[in-house]
């Protein structure tokens, strides 16, 4: 039932108790609510500090968990979850996962205890028919997915479970792959890709850790930072799909693919009534861009 049956259900007059139970009614603004079209992000997450600094990308994210329509779930589609074959996590109690070296203790004993979501795990595996998706029980939330849900929702109540990204597929399978995740949007579900647009690490310029969240970006970083924004402002997603074809630049961009792919899960669910605004919109340490992106 869409939003206007249930309004000229409502205009039929008074509910009687003949006519209708309290029960029912429930039912009825259950399904109203579940038919709420939740909307879509790509977050640019950089580094896992962010899970636990105060910065000004950290405020972006805060303000924009603000605004959104409470998740019944949060599917994350992170740079770091790679596997051959597609899985989806479906423990009820995914552990933090610290992946990554060189950080302060503070952050490996940063914990993020949500709830899995084996139903969503299940319906997210049934959904999609493009190939066999496995429901996996050893992952957890890797720090893709924990840095930046600690700052949008620090209460931890809401599920999160993750979609993996294949490494043997080229983009145009991510692509498609993602749009059969379109239903679940429908159910409560907020779809996050979480990547950076601009990411080589091997070319980043800072003199220390603590300089990480300096505004700075590199000619070619600034360059593809704004070829990406005009490619989705203009709903150009076959450009974005062969990023390789946009500029010479693309290379140092994108020198491997795992932290743009979940740009492509969010432009696949676009619907073409659908508009893009961005927010964090900077370069960081020369090479990283933090630039995000809200559909809806
Ligand atoms: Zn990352």
């Amino acid at each position: 039932m869409d939003r206007k049956d249930f309004l000229k259900l409502l205009a039929l007059g008074p509910l009687s108790g003949a006519a209708m139970k309290l029960n029912e009614l429930n039912k009825l603004t259950e399904t109203f609510a579940a038919s709420e079209q939740m909307p879509i992000l790509f977050i640019g997450h950089g580094s896992p500090m962010n899970a636990i600094n105060d910065n000004e990308f950290v405020a972006g994210w805060k303000t924009m968990a603000g605004k959104l329509p409470k998740p019944k779930a949060i599917l994350c589609i992170s740079a770091h979850w790679e596997t051959s074959g597609t899985f989806v996590t479906a423990m009820k109690t995914p552990e933090t996962i610290h992946d990554f070296g060189g950080f302060p203790k503070e952050l490996f004993e940063t914990k993020y205890p949500a709830p899995g979501s084996p139903e969503f795990a299940l319906e997210t595996k049934n959904t999609i028919k493009k190939t066999t998706v496995g429901l996996d029980e050893k992952w957890g939330l890797d720090h893709g997915t924990w840095s930046i849900l600690k700052p949008m929702y620090p209460k931890a109540d809401i599920p999160v479970f993750q979609l993996s990204l294949d490494y043997n597929q080229p983009p145009r399978y991510h692509y498609e792959l993602a749009k059969e995740l379109a239903s679940l949007r429908k159910k409560g579900v907020l779809i996050i890709g979480s990547g950076n647009m601009v990411h080589n690490l091997g070319m980043m310029k800072i003199s220390s850790m603590a300089d990480i969240d300096k505004e700075y970006g590199f000619d070619w970083a600034l360059e593809m930072n704004t070829i990406f924004k005009t490619k989705i402002k203009e709903h150009d997603h076959t450009a974005l799909i062969n990023y390789e074809s946009l500029s010479r630049s693309s290379k140092l961009a994108i020198p491997t693919r795992e932290h743009y792919l979940p740009l492509l899960y969010i432009l696949a669910l676009q619907e073409k009534d659908e508009q893009a605004t961005f927010f964090n919109d900077k370069a960081i340490a020369g090479s990283l861009t933090m630039t995000s992106v809200l559909i809806n």
